[in-house]
């Protein structure tokens, strides 16, 4: 009837259209790989506008957007996006590990920017569409994955200084290689508390790609002093929020013989990140013997803390032998990484580097765990 006709669309995939390659491009060779070159065959996009609403969506050969120069993503920044992994499991299918988190997130933060809403379940059910189509991109060697990068913009072609009523949603992929390459064990943090990234009520709770722009220059610096990632503090307390892209842990010895796992909270001021959600529920899992941490004895209980920690806490605990037992990073990029040193007020503050690949006991644990999880070796709730 006249007045559904009227209603802008909705995300739908069964309208699916997918046109192919005719002439599937070379594989490159996957040992050397460079994290976010690769351009793979296929892309996938639908576009908005608010007479429309959500077009039929599009799987094509990978190639340029055509945008008006007036799109407001390239005069504001309305530009959001997420990174996910598929990766083969044991059996050798691809698995994604708990994509619905992605998504969920990937519509908070277009809320954020008041880009048009869209369907969650719809979108995901096309990106396994896309990756059906890109399966053979999938590195076969331990450790890689393939990363999809959702992305939603703004595409309002008029300068006017107002939320976006059109917006493209495009979705590429790309072979990740793993980590940990060569000999290098855990990576380095200058702490910065000038050139804040983030701030209480701003938008660091959410992937907008704005968060990031602003901390390349800092990351330069930083690099020059040479450190590979910057850590944010926040505050005259110098609060330590995250790093790069990964939420930190800090493991501290407790006094009764258990281990403190600290995590800053989300305040806003830090992306809610998947990695740290599935640390703190292995943690609690452990905990309460549901599982154990591989390689981690089960009678240590780790008491989780979501709680603020200064660099002032770190540079104390740093002092007493044996107190700080490891600092790790993790985020899908890394999964867990450990923190080698930390530049602070002009000194390091050193921190424990463990054997094989620098992770201590706890971080090693829920690396495997992780591991495991993502390629169905174990299975934990229902997240791959
Ligand atoms: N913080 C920032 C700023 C990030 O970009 C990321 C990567 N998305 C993370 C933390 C970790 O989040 P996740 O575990 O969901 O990858």
């Amino acid at each position: 009837d006249s007045t559904t006709s009227q209603r802008p669309a909705e995300l739908d995939a069964s309208k699916l259209v997918v046109t192919t390659l005719a002439k599937r491009k070379p594989l490159p060779p996957m040992e050397s790989l460079v994290f976010g070159e690769t351009k793979t065959d296929h892309m996938l996009i639908i576009n908005y506008t608010p007479a429309t609403g959500w077009s039929a969506p599009v799987i094509k050969p990978y190639g340029p957007l055509s945008l008006d120069p007036m799109s407001s993503c390239l005069q504001y920044s309305q530009n959001v996006f997420e990174g996910m992994k598929v990766y083969l499991g044991t059996n050798g299918e691809a698995r994604l590990f708990r994509p619905n988190d992605n998504m969920a997130r990937l519509a908070r933060s277009a809320a954020r920017l008041a880009l048009p809403a869209f369907n969650p379940d719809e979108l995901l059910a096309l990106i396994k569409e896309l990756i059906k189509l890109e399966l053979r991109w999938i590195p076969k060697a331990p450790g890689c994955s393939l990363y999809i990068r959702p992305t939603i913009i703004g595409t309002r072609a008029a300068l006017g200084a107002v939320p976006s009523d059109s917006a493209c949603i495009f979705v590429i992929v790309t072979p990740a290689g793993p980590y940990f390459q060569g000999s290098k064990k855990g990576i380095s943090l200058l702490a910065i508390g000038e050139n804040i990234r983030l701030r209480p009520g701003g938008s660091g709770g959410h992937k907008l790609g704005l968060n990031y722009a602003s901390g390349f220059l800092p990351q330069t610096l930083a690099s020059k002093q040479g450190y590979d990632q910057v850590l944010w503090l926040l505050g005259k307390s110098e609060k330590v929020t995250e790093a790069g892209a990964m939420n930190l842990f800090f493991a501290v010895q407790r006094r009764d013989g258990d281990v403190d796992l600290i995590t800053p909270p989300l305040d806003g001021t830090i992306l809610p990140g998947i990695t740290r959600a599935c640390m703190l529920a292995f943690a609690e899992a452990h905990s309460t013997g549901k599982i154990v941490l591989p390689g981690v004895p089960a009678s240590l209980k780790l008491h989780v803390h979501e709680r603020p920690v200064t660099m002032g806490e770190i540079d104390v605990f740093s002092t007493q032998i044996g107190r700080i037992l490891e600092v790790f990073g993790v985020g899908t990029a890394v999964i867990v990484v450990p923190i080698t040193r930390i530049g602070w007020r002009g000194k390091d503050i050193v921190l424990p580097v463990h054997e094989g690949n620098g992770l201590g006991q706890i971080g090693h644990g829920m690396w495997q765990m992780m591991v495991d999880v993502q390629t169905g070796k174990t299975q934990f709730e229902d997240w791959s």
